[in-house]
């Protein structure tokens, strides 16, 4: 296999690829395939892209009806049939019966660019500049969303000074015991404590990038009264944790609160497609024509892949589907930490959304590269890399993610030792040629 191409041609920004360093060439449900045939089971699903896992052959066939019929592909925010019968579906299916009142804004195809949007809303909405965002959160890479992310060094490859918002404690910050709101509410209710009024506060309910730390419903509903109390902004960002991935459709819908705006991404198009959403209360939806524009607001094929996605939502057997599996994975997370107790933390997370914290913090890195030795891709996260995140689609079956979740175990053994002796040199089974599948790999 070479890659002498990418190092030679491709910019040194390139990250992903040196974690699973490999030629990747087909791809299917929670497989994927290198250009030699080798196989690897996929925990990472594109960073939560791929919910429905690779190629899922209903939405791959709807995509393949839409190019053969000579769909439009790109027409910018003209009203096409494809972009009507996703909204139509959305509604009918996601906001309808959530008693939602949402407009749809289709700001550009990336995450960030939903953020970037929702934070110019929220400012143009209230007149206020400054926004609250939380510790260890992450929003994306424009200069916008990096204003709204934790991570130093994220945010020194701005350049420039990133200002008009203030990071305050995410739930759990300062560890047990200390109501982080109680510390937001102080400076909120202060004339003097120097805290500009923010037109709004963005965050995730289970902040992903920063280390899978999940909000308790608690918090997150005492924040919503708070915010709302001093008429600031609620800004769900469900890029990751939405569209299922913790369970329900939305993250937040188990706290019960409606955030004023919600951003989507990623597993919106339901095929790895460039997609973005921002849900906005109806009365919030001051734009005017072309305020906030785009030349790929209406990849087309994108809302047809998103259309037949919605299809698992009719019912509750997906989200029945993602609480088994995470209980699974919980379970299985949960005796890794037992048996690692020093160089492992409690597992954390929610749904198909979880990840497992090591110490020192290149353990995860090291399990990480085992685990790819061993045929399963699955990715560290958090302020220093520190934590195992795994993100299997949500349809996986669970003979897949047992056996993910198999080789996931004996990675930690490789780096850890088989008996919880830190070393690896007494793991009772060595790591396999590079990439080698796993003896009953499907
Ligand atoms: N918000 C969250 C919560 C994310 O996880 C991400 C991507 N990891 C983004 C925003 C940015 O999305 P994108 O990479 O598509 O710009």
């Amino acid at each position: 296999m070479s890659l002498e191409i990418f190092d030679r041609l491709e910019s040194e920004v390139r990250g992903y690829c040196r974690m699973f360093p490999d030629l990747f060439e087909r791809a299917a449900g929670a497989r994927l395939y290198t250009h030699d045939g080798r196989e690897y089971l996929d925990f990472f699903s594109g960073a939560g892209a791929l919910s429905y896992g690779h190629n899922h052959p209903r939405i791959q066939r709807a995509l393949i009806d839409y190019l053969e019929a000579g769909g439009v592909t790109h027409a910018l925010d003209m009203s096409t049939v494809a972009k009507r019968d996703f909204i139509r579906t959305f509604e009918a299916v996601i906001l309808q019966p959530r008693g939602l009142d949402y407009k749809v804004q289709f700001p550009g195809p990336t995450g960030t660019n939903a953020v970037e949007a929702a934070l110019k809303l929220a400012r143009k909405v209230t007149g206020r500049s400054n926004v609250l965002c939380f510790t260890n959160g992450y929003h994306g890479m424009t200069l916008g969303a990096l204003a709204v992310t934790g991570n130093s060094t994220n945010r020194a490859a701005a350049g420039v000074a990133l200002g008009n918002t203030v990071a305050m404690p995410f739930d759990g910050y300062f560890g047990h015991g200390i109501d982080t709101l109680e510390y937001l509410e102080t400076y909120l209710q202060d004339a003097s404590s120097g805290l500009d009024k923010p037109a709004a506060a963005i965050l995730e309910t289970v902040q992903a990038e920063g280390g899978v730390h999940p909000a308790s419903w608690d918090w997150l509903r005492r924040l919503a009264v708070l915010l709302a109390k001093h008429r600031i902004l609620l800004i769900v960002d469900d890029i990751q944790a939405g569209c299922g991935r913790t369970g329900p459709f939305f993250s937040f819908e188990p706290a019960g609160i409606v955030p004023d705006i919600v951003c989507l991404s990623k597993s919106i198009s339901g095929y790895g497609l460039p997609m973005a959403l921002v849900l906005m209360r109806r009365e919030l939806d001051c734009w005017k024509p072309g305020e906030h524009n785009g030349t790929f607001r209406g990849f087309n094929l994108a809302f047809v892949g998103a259309r037949a996605a919605l299809d698992f939502w009719r019912g509750e057997e997906l989200q029945k589907a993602v609480e088994a599996a995470a209980e699974i994975v919980r379970r299985r997370l949960a005796l890794i930490h037992r048996r690692y107790t020093e160089a492992c933390g409690p597992p954390r997370g929610r749904g198909l959304l979880q990840g497992i914290p090591c110490t020192p913090a290149e353990v995860a890195g090291r399990v990480s590269r085992a685990a790819f030795e061993r045929g399963l891709v699955v990715e560290t996260c958090g302020a220093e890399e520190q934590v195992v995140k795994l993100l299997p689609p949500l349809t996986i079956d669970e003979p897949s993610l047992e056996m993910g979740l198999e080789i996931l175990d004996t990675a930690f053994s490789d780096v850890l030792g088989a008996d919880g002796e830190a070393g690896g040199s007494r793991s009772a089974a060595g790591p396999s040629p590079k990439g080698s599948p796993p003896e009953d790999g499907a």
